[in-house]
């Protein structure tokens, strides 16, 4: 079936194999946040002095003022859910037999999207305190898995 006679009702998108040959880097920025993840299990974000922001995920230039960015700032591993959403559908269209939740924590100025779990019987609600938990240091990679997932703390 090609494109123009598809189902404009079907899905656009499909699986397949790509061959790549050029490399992506995470740039200046996202190459040191991702290493004080993996090495040192710390978050960072860059601050603007000129607008008071911390960027989080780190950014080299401020988007507001476009002052390049070299305080680095450990935000720490503990963040606020921001919002969330329940999965109960697997990538492929399979039904999850148990929903994951995908949240926007905020981590300085900015934040991230993960997993968050709850241990116990808490609902998730927003405004709640959640901490990154990693995986241990000799599986880390330097990627945004390397944090398992965000843990809500209900206590
Ligand atoms: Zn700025």
């Amino acid at each position: 079936m090609t494109l123009l006679k598809r189902d404009p009702n079907a899905p656009s998108a499909w699986r397949d194999e790509m061959q790549v040959t050029s490399r992506y880097t995470f740039g200046i920025a996202g190459e040191r946040f991702f290493r004080a993840i993996k090495d040192d299990q710390q978050i960072l974000g860059s601050h603007c002095n000129n607008c008071e922001r911390t960027y989080v995920p780190a950014a080299a230039f401020c988007e507001r003022c476009m002052n390049q960015l070299d305080e680095w700032v450990d935000v720490g591993t503990v963040g606020e859910v921001v919002t969330f959403t329940h999965l109960y559908v697997n990538y492929d269209g399979s039904q999850r037999e148990e929903p994951e939740t995908v949240a926007f924590i905020k981590l300085g100025d900015g934040g991230l999207i993960h997993r968050l779990v709850s241990s116990g019987s808490h609902p998730v609600e927003i405004g709640m305190p959640a901490k990154a938990i990693f995986k241990p240091s000799s599986e880390r990679e330097g990627s945004i898995l390397d944090i398992v997932h965000f843990e809500l703390i209900t206590n």
